[in-house]
């Protein structure tokens, strides 16, 4: 080997390498990403100027090999690309390469914010950040180029010398320093190219072995992918998972250059919605894996990847945060997953439907933090309902959409939209919501509503409270009514019968039953009302009923989210005896002959006492749960009243 010639890089600084290495922190495997990228791009310059007539001779099937020699402690990335001359390697690495290493130091040197995502295009130079020492084996694709060999230990002085090698292409060979011994562990390696090299355009051999994927569905057309292709990128990103709902493929160049599939997946309830499990890459280079600043907040959730090479990557986040094109990407994104969203609702609505319990997290998220996105879904948020769902003609599935009745689930819960609703609805309550929050809690109250038909919505999952208030902003001429709040007059009967007039004590019956609980609960704060509910059998309806008050109800909500607690069940609220039940006419027959038969206590005022108790017991339950006190006592007045009934 001869030295042709040695010398001094033409640096500013003395030491680069440990103020780069310092500033990456544990971001030193980063190097090889670098040097297969530049592997890579050795490649395709290499097509180029083939495709151009420019090289004599075959050109090879491209291919990159990483190679180990655990004895001389190196490791190797080699190419058959388009290699350098002595002159270019004096150019591009002596000067391209190092002055891009100057800059970086400058700007990160005197803390540099270490919350940058990419650390990208660092470059050849990286190399440093690993290696003692890094040797540069190279032949030129240009006629009667010769092979050259440099060599640099990192400090600015470097040796060219002439070189064996035959093929065309790039060898780089980096000695591993003693603290960097990992990187000549195969596994280690193999973990690497998977990680950030998988979708690189060139196989990338081991032992033989190609190791990285090289097809990126990303980059292909959507008209050609299969619904299977979608399925399988999505099991090989993200093995172990329940397959997705729904996907989005972004492309576009203009005004800014991104690729990308974004996968909607079923939501878990362990699910961070705080991170991201997006993949960042650019121009098919993984970045980075936790990239929240690139997704509007609600589609956090999302997973899949995004591919762009006009996000900025060496910024610190909250640079990219504000970054401009940033967030025109994120309104992108958002647009794109609206409007996929809205010809998923249009041309498959069973599936939309039967994945909504998912995506109407999303949905309703978005509808709350972008008022941009809200405008594209307000008409396709839909709302599980009481009313029959259509009856889906032979078919021609379309014929149920258009009757604007509500369609089912798997499970037989049929869905409808807020203006279905009102619109089904308006002759017999105009701009009224109905709803229920805790179908099992609620049961008693959802029942008698859809008794005397009136349907009623469900807001039960965990966003819909704050859903709620939303669409109480956004639709300020309706009113939501929660199924326990009030009982709408349609519920109630018109009749006189409680309104009979007593001749022994002078008071109505229903002034009776009234007083008659009063005394057997003795709790001021309790409201006792008598009603009559409608009920063509009124065995089925409630013998009695806890209200809370709409506004009474939401104001312990909010200062219980306040303290950030859970709600208390508060001590004032109303009981409804419903005097058309045959237990409280019994009940109030059982009473009345007490009273006329006997002065102060008697057996049968007892028993009345007991069960006047026991109703409210029974219609509390639908609104919280008994401590062990009450549990104890509800039991053993329970088993009083079964003693008494066997007696
Ligand atoms: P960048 O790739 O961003 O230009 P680098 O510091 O990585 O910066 O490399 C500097 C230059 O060195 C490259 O632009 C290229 O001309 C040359 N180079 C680096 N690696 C190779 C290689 N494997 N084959 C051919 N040329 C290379």
């Amino acid at each position: 080997m001869t030295v042709l010639e040695q010398g001094n890089i033409t640096i500013h600084t003395e030491n680069i390498f440990p103020i780069i290495k310092k500033s990456l922190y544990s971001a030193h495997e980063i190097f090889l990403r670098e040097l297969i990228s530049n592997a890579v791009d050795a490649i395709e310059k290499l097509k180029m100027v083939s495709y151009a007539g420019e090289v004599s001779g075959e050109v090879d099937e491209p291919e990159i090999v990483l190679s180990i020699d655990k004895e001389k402690g190196t490791l190797s990335v080699s190419d058959n690309g388009i290699g350098m001359t002595a002159e270019e390697v004096k150019k591009y690495i002596n000067q391209v390469a190092f002055s891009s290493a100057e800059e970086f130091v400058q700007k990160y040197q005197g803390g540099a914010d270490q919350s940058i995502i990419g650390h990208f295009g660092l470059g050849f130079y990286s190399s440093f950040i690993v290696a003692s020492q890094v040797e540069i084996d190279t032949l030129s694709y240009k006629e009667g180029a010769e092979a050259v060999h440099w060599k640099c230990d990192g400090s600015p002085k470097f040796e060219l010398a002439d070189s064996q090698r035959e093929g065309r292409g790039t060898t780089i060979t980096l000695t591993l320093q003693e603290e960097e011994k990992e990187y000549l562990e195969p596994a280690r390696i193999k973990q690497l190219v998977n990680t950030y090299c998988d979708f690189m355009p060139v196989p990338i051999k081991m032992d033989g072995e190609v190791v990285n994927r090289q097809k990126a569905l990303w980059r292909e057309s959507p008209q050609d992918l299969t619904d299977e292709d979608y399925l399988e990128f999505y099991r090989y990103m993200y093995p172990f998972q329940d397959d997705p709902l729904l996907w989005v493929h972004l492309k576009t160049d203009y005004p800014f250059l991104i690729n990308g599939i974004l996968y909607f997946p079923k939501l878990k309830p362990d699910v961070d919605v705080t991170r991201s499990y997006l993949k960042l890459f650019c121009n098919r280079v993984f970045v980075s894996d936790n990239c929240e600043e690139i997704l509007p907040k609600f589609l956090l959730p999302m997973r899949g990847v995004i591919d762009s090479p006009d996000i900025p990557l060496n910024v610190s986040r909250s640079a990219l945060q504000m970054n401009r094109t940033v967030r025109k990407i994120a309104d992108f994104i958002a647009k794109k997953v609206a409007d996929r969203l809205n010809e998923q609702y249009k041309e498959n609505r069973q599936d939309y439907i039967n994945s909504w319990k998912d995506l109407g997290t999303f949905v309703k998220f978005g509808c709350l933090n972008d008022d941009k996105f809200k405008k594209y879904v307000e008409d396709i948020v839909i709302y599980r309902t009481t009313d029959e769902p259509a009856v889906q003609t032979d078919g021609d599935r379309e014929d149920a959409w258009q009757d604007k009745s509500p369609v089912a689930d798997p499970q037989g819960n049929a869905y409808t939209t807020l203006n279905e609703y009102l619109e089904r609805n308006k002759e017999r309550h105009e701009n009224r919501v109905f709803y229920c929050t805790e179908p099992a809690a609620q049961a008693t109250y959802v029942e008698l509503h859809k008794s005397q038909g009136l349907e009623v919505l469900y807001l039960d999952s965990f966003i819909d409270t704050h859903f709620i208030s939303f669409l109480e902003r956004d639709r300020s001429e309706v009113k939501f009514s929660r199924v326990d709040a009030e009982l709408d007059d349609s519920l109630l009967k018109d009749e006189k019968e409680a309104e009979v007039v007593d001749p022994q004590t002078n008071k109505t019956r229903s002034e009776q039953i009234k007083e008659l609980f009063e005394k057997a609960l003795n709790k001021p704060q309790v409201n006792i009302r008598t009603e009559s509910l409608k009920s063509d059998d009124p065995q089925s309806t409630p013998p009695a009923m806890v209200l809370l008050p709409e506004a009474m109800r939401r104001l312990r909500d909010m200062t219980a989210l306040i303290q950030q607690e859970t709600a208390q069940f508060p001590d004032e609220h109303i009981l409804v005896v419903n005097t058309a039940h045959p237990l409280i006419q019994n009940l109030a027959d059982l009473a009345r002959g007490s009273i006329v038969t006997t002065e102060g206590s008697s057996p049968s005022q007892d028993m009345a006492n007991l069960i006047c108790n026991h109703v409210y017991d029974l219609a509390l339950m639908a609104h919280k749960s008994f401590d062990a006190r009450t549990m104890k006592q509800f039991v053993d007045r329970s088993n009083q009243l079964l003693t008494r009934l066997t007696k």
